[in-house]
């Protein structure tokens, strides 16, 4: 592990080239990095596993549905009172947001406690083994950072990663 400064979006745009390699033309994907500059604190090897992981899963999620996108995306994020409380770990309350959206299948409520528990997949045998979310969720704790996961189901997931800013940007 080796944690250095790093630009969000240089960091954001190797890793869909990565990802770009496994997501078949049919799928429209695309990549919307922010405009502003933003630098984390972040080992670069693990945000891009991260990033592989969610957009894997994405992946699977659009199998079989009409019109089949993944977003990934980057974006400058200013927590108000209510989100300082839930997580605590920034002190300016300024982060980088690493968000990856699909218009897949979509999480059940009774399973979205249960995604990042190792182990835990409704894959079947040989095409999951339920440790990609405990993954993302080791790395972004690591980087105290905060993971939140939005999902509908029949309509799509989206999963938003949050990293402290390194340098506050005011
Ligand atoms: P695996 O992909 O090996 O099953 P993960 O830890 O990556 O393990 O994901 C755990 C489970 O979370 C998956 O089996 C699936 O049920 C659910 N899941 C994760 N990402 C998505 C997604 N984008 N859309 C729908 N379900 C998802
Ligand atoms: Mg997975």
């Amino acid at each position: 592990v080796s944690m250095r400064p790093l630009i969000l979006n240089a960091l954001m745009e190797d890793a869909f080239k990565l990802a770009n390699k496994m997501i078949p033309e049919n799928i429209e994907h695309i990549c919307d990095t922010c405009n502003e500059h933003l630098i984390i604190n972040a080992d670069a090897t693990q945000i891009q596993q991260v990033l592989m992981n969610l957009a894997a899963n994405a992946l699977h999620a659009v199998a079989g549905v009409e019109n089949p996108k993944i977003t990934c995306g980057t974006s400058y994020f200013k927590a108000n009172e209510n989100f300082m409380q839930k997580h605590s770990h920034s002190q300016s309350g300024e982060f980088a947001r690493i968000s990856v959206r699909d218009n897949g299948c979509g999480i059940k409520k009774d399973h979205m406690d249960k995604i990042t528990e190792p182990f835990f997949t409704t894959k079947g045998v040989g095409e999951g083994t339920g440790l990609g979310l405990s993954m993302v969720y080791g790395v972004v704790k690591m980087h105290n950072g905060t993971l939140e996961v939005e999902s509908e189901k029949g309509k799509g997931t989206v999963f938003h990663i949050y990293i402290p800013l390194s340098k506050s940007l005011e």
